[in-house]
């Protein structure tokens, strides 16, 4: 079974104007789409070709014969996480049980705010800032690159893409004022709490 591009949850107008239809058909129908036709050709014939998406990561994870693999198969999972991570009219203070979370964990939405965009500023090149359940308990991280909490044994949460890909058209070098933008406009809480 090859992997597929999962649909987009919302229409390519609908995070406007904080991230525009033109980068949306870039970012999910070219880079996000490479990713997956990248992955399929490379695991054809190979034992990995009828794993899970998952499995393929955690197979290939720090493997560095297997890195091609591994970085397509991480940026596939990673982006399908992260459309799902914005809704429109979302972000702002948190609801449901991960509220309570942030408050006993930052003490306020602010300053759980503030270190989600810090993540995202000081990611060094290409990455991913996150939250996650490591170990029972709430972390903000980074990634760089394809790299994945699911490759840390980290329950993935929440997710901002800080590849310039997802905000240079809009944002140009502003990566910054990107970030400030999903969090208070398009956090999609509800999934944040499925992912619990
Ligand atoms: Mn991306």
């Amino acid at each position: 079974m090859p992997v597929i591009l999962p649909e987009l949850p919302y229409g390519k107008d609908d995070l406007a104007p904080f991230i525009s239809a033109v980068t949306l058909e870039f970012h999910y129908g070219k880079h996000h789409k490479a990713y997956v036709d990248n992955l399929n050709k490379m695991t054809t014939g190979t034992g990995l070709a009828d794993k899970s998406l998952e499995e393929i990561i955690r197979l290939s994870a720090g493997d560095s014969a297997q890195a091609g693999i591994f970085n397509n198969a991480a940026q596939v999972w990673n982006h399908s996480f992260y459309w799902q991570c914005l809704k429109k009219a979302g972000g702002g203070q948190p609801t449901g049980a991960v509220a309570g979370m942030i408050k006993d964990a930052w003490g306020s939405f602010d300053k759980f705010a503030d270190e989600l965009k810090n993540a995202g500023v000081t990611q060094f090149g290409s990455g991913w800032a996150w939250l996650v359940l490591d170990n029972g308990k709430l972390k903000i991280t980074k990634t760089a690159n394809a790299d994945t909490p699911l490759a840390h044994g980290q329950k993935a949460l929440f997710t901002i893409d800080v590849w310039e890909h997802a905000y240079y058209l809009d944002y140009q070098n502003r990566r910054p004022d990107y970030l400030s933008a999903v969090i208070q406009n398009m956090i999609n809480w509800d999934f944040v709490n499925s992912n619990l």
